[in-house]
């Protein structure tokens, strides 16, 4: 079978390899489709503290099993996605239902999706493969594993029903987030409750706000290098507000830093999915009172970011974390796509044969198609 192996960064070839037999409780699954993620760029570019080279890339994913072994629950023909941990469910943290902390999770992440076939261990087809609903579109169902993250996050943070939400950065987290918090207001129109929850993104590749400005958010752009904003950050914001239509502007917008970014102190909620520690020093600013900025972006082991702590003490914004997904929000991710939450078309905006990764590649990370389907 093929495979896009990498042995080490930039490093990467698709390969003659053979194909594995499943164990018992294994699983071999034949891909149908798999999806281009940042973390696969990102892997490619430096590695990654949990996935250690060589690895086969490619990590979101459909397709059909081709064969089980002894006791995997498991029939060949089935469709099947899948999670890419395997928590132990026996330790604390998965006893407390914080499975995404379970520290054996990623002994054997579930990575070469961008193969003919690929392999699940034992451990996730316990927790985490899952046969797709019947209606269920594989390239849909191949969704699962970044929108159980997106579930995830949202469930850290309170998303106020009637406050703007900042979303920092424009790829394809960014466009789930946007997905579910403009479904949350579709929902709440149409019950009546009240309150119109405004959804604002911010970033620095305009040739993505397209995207984002046809779906009925306002967008920001993010200045081009954040140290330029270091050196002037009173004459110079980071973020620069394109109304469409205008915020409501805010009584003490007029006078003190408001009044140099009258934007400033707008939203209740803040979300980075860039992991840019420069770009993460400046959304305190924009967090309301009382409001709480997500990290959701990982960033590099022992990166630092500089944070206004007047504004988290005087302001009591709070700085919230998010990692990975628990199996049942990888179930509520399956659920969302099945009833059409997020549109994986939209998402999946152009496909490839598996010989032309490197086209898809090139495709996804120029920003002109949010995920590309490599199909083998
Ligand atoms: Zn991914
Ligand atoms: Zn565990």
């Amino acid at each position: 079978m093929r495979a896009l192996v990498c042995d080490g960064p930039e490093r990467v070839a698709l390969r003659e390899v053979a194909t594995p037999e499943p164990g018992p409780g294994e699983v071999l699954v034949r891909v149908t489709v798999a999806l281009t993620c940042a973390t696969d760029f990102k892997l490619l570019r430096r590695g990654h503290p949990k996935f250690p080279f060589p690895l086969t890339l490619g990590h979101e994913f459909a397709g059909a099993v081709e064969s089980a072994g002894e006791g995997a629950g498991f029939q060949a023909g089935d469709r099947v996605t899948s999670s890419v941990s395997g928590p132990c469910g026996v330790c604390t943290e998965c006893r407390a239902g914080r499975e995404n902390l379970c520290d054996t999770a990623f002994e054997r992440p579930l990575f070469g999706a961008f193969a003919d076939f690929l392999l699940v261990p034992r451990r996730i087809v316990k927790n985490g493969l899952r046969r797709i609903p019947q209606g269920l579109a594989d390239e849909a169902a191949a969704l699962l594993d970044p929108l159980a993250s997106v579930v995830h996050g949202l469930g850290r943070v309170k998303t106020a029903v009637d406050g703007g939400v900042l979303i920092v950065g424009t790829g394809p987290i960014a466009a789930m987030l946007f997905f579910l918090l403009r479904g949350k207001e579709e929902e709440r129109e149409r019950d009546k409750i009240g309150g119109v929850r405004r959804v604002v993104v911010a970033g620095r590749r305009e040739t993505r706000f397209g995207f984002f400005l046809e779906r009925g958010a306002s967008v920001a752009c993010i200045a081009p290098s954040s140290r330029e904003t270091e050196a002037g950050a009173a004459a110079l914001p980071l973020f620069t507000f394109k109304e469409n239509p205008p915020l409501p502007e805010r009584a003490d917008d007029r006078r003190g830093e408001g009044a140099r970014n009258p934007r400033s102190r707008s939203f209740p909620l803040v979300i980075d999915t860039t992991g840019d520690p420069g770009v993460i020093s400046a959304l305190p600013a924009l967090a309301a009172d009382g409001g709480t900025v997500l990290l959701f972006a990982g960033l590099p082991s022992g990166a630092g970011v500089s944070l206004d702590a007047h504004a988290v003490h005087y302001r009591e914004v709070s700085i919230v974390g998010s990692f990975h997904y628990t199996p049942r929000e990888a179930d509520e991710a399956l659920a969302l796509l099945s009833r059409g939450a997020v549109p994986a078309a939209e998402m999946v905006s152009a496909h490839r044969p598996l010989a032309d990764w490197r086209a898809a590649f090139d495709l996804a990370r120029s920003g002109t198609a949010m995920k590309v389907g490599l199909v083998p």
